[in-house]
């Protein structure tokens, strides 16, 4: 560690009981998921409170389903969640990153006096710092790119049925890579849908899979070059407490009357569009229109909103919102529709310019099913970032390049250093924990990679030195970016704490206290 000069730093002892709970707090949670970081992390055994266990490795299920207490903690299960949302992987080492940052900033603050406004200022320049090194070594990547294969490899290959999850995500990125309908940038995340059935083989099919029980036997269970609209209208009937407040006989039959005539119109207005197939988001559907509808051979389907907004982007179709744009609506036109009556599922196929994939995930039970499924999920989403912000030598070698880049920075002293160092101890973290995960001694094979370039790291399966991004373990340099920032803006809240008190909510406010004003008890 490199000596600071502290003494030209104005420093103050504070209070620091909080932290050190705090600190604590923090880091009993990330000791529970810090072995699960990299190819050889190990896998925990979760019990809910119905005794239903199951066995995980992944770093956001376990976060997210720690029962914790402490405020505090719960800010890290925040990192993990915030992760997540954003990235879809990284969670593992955005939760070792904050605990790492945090602490490395206790022990200066606890240890040295060093005020926290102080460190957490450094942090901010060494936060910056980092992430404008991380996007001047991304190498950009297109779909065309052989590396896309392999960032996907280094996210989901390890893990269970790592290889069949991979051939599962790669098949599903090939697909698109091979659609005609390249008007515009495929967005992995949208245009490949996942669903989780235990029961059912894995499947990747080129089109949209639709969950639904249904069963009329007017209806052909299959349809060629069949037209499709999309429709979110208002298609309620005439409900009976309604028509029985109307104490009038002629008014009820003249409501009536007026409902089946509007009926009539849209239902001829949906079949002048030539559609075979009608995808409507309704809360009730007029029993009389499905009825007319299905007479017309047209397939009335009820989809959820979400499910609405997905076909919409998979088919690249309008939403027709109004009765008197039915007949103005696009008719888009899929190669055929298939039900399973048995699986209870509807294949819709694209046609060549059509780029939507679903991914049926199977396993043998629903907990494997599961597990398999956030596999696919941390495949997709790393080759999203990958082609969004490029690609980075995984491995915790880039990290490790970018913790020496920083400490060159911080040697030139002045009050900023400590706070930049804080975040170079904690990117040499992220090498150090594989290494020890997988059973190596971390700082022997790290000193020898120090004199190396940025790319170089350990092959955790060769158990060899080797330059990451030639042996193919990539990472994005996206999910790297959002795990730091992340793992910062928590650490820099928790630092500056230096008391918790107990607050009322704002609605027990005490009486003549403005909303805004603070209200706390000690
Ligand atoms: P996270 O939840 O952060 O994604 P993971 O358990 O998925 O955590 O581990 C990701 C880390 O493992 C990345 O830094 C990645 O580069 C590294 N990794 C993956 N495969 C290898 C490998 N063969 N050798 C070394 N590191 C690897
Ligand atoms: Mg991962």
């Amino acid at each position: 560690m490199v000596e600071h000069n502290v003494s030209n730093i104005q420093t103050q002892k504070i209070e620091n009981t909080a932290l050190e709970n705090n600190c604590a707090a923090v880091l009993s949670i990330a000791d529970t998921v810090r072995t699960t970081l990299g190819p050889k992390g190990l896998d925990k055994l979760l019990v809910d409170e119905l005794g239903n266990r199951f066995i995980t490795n992944d770093g956001a299920t376990i976060m997210l389903s720690i029962k914790t207490i402490h405020p505090v903690a719960k800010m890290v299960v925040e990192i993990a969640d915030r992760q997540e949302a954003k990235s879809g992987d990284g969670t593992t080492t955005a939760v070792v990153l904050a605990a790492e940052m945090l602490k490395e900033g206790k022990r200066l603050i606890t240890d040295m006096g060093i005020h926290p406004t102080l460190i957490v200022r450094g942090m901010e320049i060494g936060i910056q710092r980092s992430i404008e090194l991380l996007k001047q070594m991304a190498v950009k990547i297109d779909i065309e790119d052989a590396r896309l294969a392999q960032v996907i490899t280094t996210a989901a290959g390890s893990r269970m049925d790592g290889d069949q999850v991979v051939s599962l995500v790669s098949e599903a990125v090939s697909l698109l890579k091979n659609s005609k309908g390249k008007k515009r940038m495929i967005n992995f995340k949208k245009s490949i849908l996942l669903i989780n059935k235990p029961e059912l083989e894995d499947l990747v099919f080129d089109g949209f899979v639709l969950q639904r029980q249904f069963h009329d036997p007017q209806i052909s269970n299959q349809l060629h070059n069949v037209g499709v609209i999309l429709a979110k209208m208002d298609l309620k009937e005439s409900r009976e407490s309604w028509t029985m407040e109307m104490k009038n006989y002629d008014d009820v039959v003249r409501m009536k009357e007026n409902q089946a005539r509007i009926t009539k119109e849209i239902s001829d207005s949906i079949c002048r569009t030539g559609a075979g197939i009608l995808f409507i988001s309704s809360p009730q559907v007029d029993e009389l229109l499905l009825s007319n509808l299905l007479v017309k051979n047209i397939l009335p389907i009820h989809v959820s909103n979400e499910e609405l907004l997905t076909i919409a982007y998979a088919f690249d179709m309008q939403v027709i919102r109004r009765k008197e744009d039915i007949e103005r609506g696009t008719v888009v036109t899929i190669k055929s529709m298939c039900y399973d009556e048995e699986k209870g599922l509807f294949f819709f196929e694209n046609l060549a310019q059509q780029n939507v994939v679903t991914i049926i995930i199977g396993g043998a039970t629903k907990v494997t099913s599961q597990e398999r499924w956030r596999s696919v999920k941390d495949g997709i989403s790393a080759a999203q970032s990958a082609l969004n912000d490029g690609i980075v030598a995984g491995g915790g070698a880039v990290e490790l390049c970018i913790s020496e880049k920083l400490k060159e920075k911080s040697l030139n002293g002045g009050v900023e250093s400590l706070g930049i160092e804080v975040v170079a101890h904690a990117l040499s973290s992220i090498m150090r924990q594989i290494l020890t995960n997988a059973g190596f001694s971390a700082f022997e094979k790290m000193t020898e990679i120090r004199n190396k370039s940025g790319e170089y790291g350990i092959n955790i399966n060769t158990g060899k030195i080797e330059n990451m991004l030639e042996a193919g373990v990539i990472d994005s340099a996206g999910i790297k970016i959002n795990a730091l920032k992340s793992a910062a803006e928590i650490v820099k809240a928790v630092l500056r704490i230096d008391r918790i008190l107990i607050a009322h909510s704002p609605h027990n406010a005490v009486v003549g206290k403005s909303a805004n004003e603070p209200n706390l008890k000690g």
